[in-house]
């Protein structure tokens, strides 16, 4: 058994990081300033869009886009059940009703059939999911989204640097967020980026993201914010500080050897865990060129391994592996089920099977080859229907 415990999880974080955040720390300027601009202007180089916004976290990014979008009572908001809680908090909050699409029961993600499905004359607003870091459908549904004039706001959250099969990285043509959260590719301390080739809109987000100030809250002559700066429209205080921006750019710096070695990893587990009965990795999915590998996910299922997720987890846990869940559907969490009228789903029967079964499998770029190797070993142990055999 393992000596050191293996979280599902780790940023890796080098002596340049260090100093980036330390060289912030010592320039008598810590909040949102040149850093946070540096990082934006990062990912607009690289990706060729329009405008970056950082922000303090995805879930602020989001909750931005929405109220650029005016989005409120009485409208609608299609997104996967399949998605992390904070998309869904966001669109209740407004007083939206989020509608909620089956999802791809290998690939995770809702494909332009199911989405254009449950478009109404009040839909509003499409949010998928590139999940796990492959790339959803996305010029499928922004071509049905812009026929009826449906803004479409990408959750790249597990997505950073991603690319699809037409060449683009995501976060290229139309509006995406991304997560700098530790557990994601990189990472900020906590944090988040809304990219879109829309200047207007991307505007307007700025502005929400701090007091809703007609000019940014840190200029270079001024060595801080104008004070002649007026409020245009009440707005939210989600602006990314300095010491963090710093960190976010110094990773970015550093994605695409992250994603070399996660996929690495990530095609060790798939070798090493073929043919176990019962765990079953996601399939590839077609829109993909390039998968960013946030996560690992396998579906354990108790009819084929003889054993329950929970019985799975718990198992590796007591031999010193970390496992998490990404997602719980949203429409099977407490709040959801006692408010039955603030959402809409229709058959939505491979979330719901992918719910019970999903398990995120370690993962991240200090990990060792050996580490995989130990995980699929202590899988064929833990699964009785793979006889116990060590691979
Ligand atoms: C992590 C995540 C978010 C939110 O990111 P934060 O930066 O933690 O707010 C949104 N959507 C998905 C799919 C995520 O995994």
């Amino acid at each position: 058994m393992r000596q050191e415990f293996l979280p599902f999880a780790r940023p890796s974080i080098s002596e340049e990081d260090v100093a980036a955040v330390s060289e912030v720390l010592r320039s008598g300027w810590i909040t949102t300033g040149a850093r946070c601009a540096g990082l934006e202007a990062a990912f607009v180089d690289r990706l060729g869009t329009t405008t970056a916004v950082a922000t303090s976290s995805a879930t602020g990014a989001m909750h931005l886009a929405l109220l650029a979008l005016d989005i409120g009572p009485g409208d609608e908001v299609v997104t996967p059940s399949m998605t992390w809680i904070s998309t869904i908090n966001m669109i209740v909050r407004l007083g939206a009703t989020p509608v909620f699409v089956d999802v791809d029961r290998d690939t995770l993600m809702a494909g332009p059939a199911e989405i254009e499905a449950a478009v109404t004359g009040r839909t509003r607003a499409i949010i998928p999911v590139d999940y796990a870091g492959a790339a959803a459908e996305l010029p499928a549904i922004r071509a049905l989204a812009a026929k009826r004039g449906i803004a479409v706001i990408e959750d790249a959250a597990h997505a950073v640097g991603t690319r699809r099969r037409c060449g683009e990285e995501v976060g290229s043509t139309g509006t995406a967020i991304f997560s700098l959260h530790p557990i994601k590719n990189i990472t900020s301390g906590e944090g988040g980026v809304l990219v879109t080739d829309d200047a207007e809109f991307g505007d307007r987000v700025r502005r929400l993201r701090f007091h809703g100030l007609g000019v940014d809250a840190w200029e270079r002559g001024q060595q801080g914010r104008s004070p002649q700066a007026e409020v245009l429209e009440p707005g939210f205080k989600y602006n990314l500080p300095d010491m963090n921006a710093a960190l976010g750019h110094s990773q970015f710096n550093r994605l695409d050897d992250f994603i070399d070695r996660r996929r690495d990893l990530a095609f060790r587990y798939r070798d090493r865990l073929a043919g176990t009965p019962g765990v079953l990795p996601l399939a590839d999915a077609a829109e993909t060129d390039r998968h960013a590998w946030h996560l690992f996910i396998v579906r354990v299922d108790p009819e084929t391994a003889g054993i329950d997720r929970g019985g799975f987890m718990e198992a590796l846990k007591a031999r010193n592996i970390g496992t998490g869940i990404h997602f719980r559907a949203a429409h099977g969490q407490r709040w959801f089920v006692d408010h039955p009228d603030r959402w809409r789903g229709v058959d939505l029967a491979d979330t719901e099977w992918n719910s019970e079964r999903i398990c995120s499998l370690p993962l991240f770029p200090a990990m060792r080859d050996e580490d995989v190797d130990e995980v699929a070993r202590a899988i064929r142990e833990i699964v009785p229907a793979a006889g116990g055999v060590p691979a």
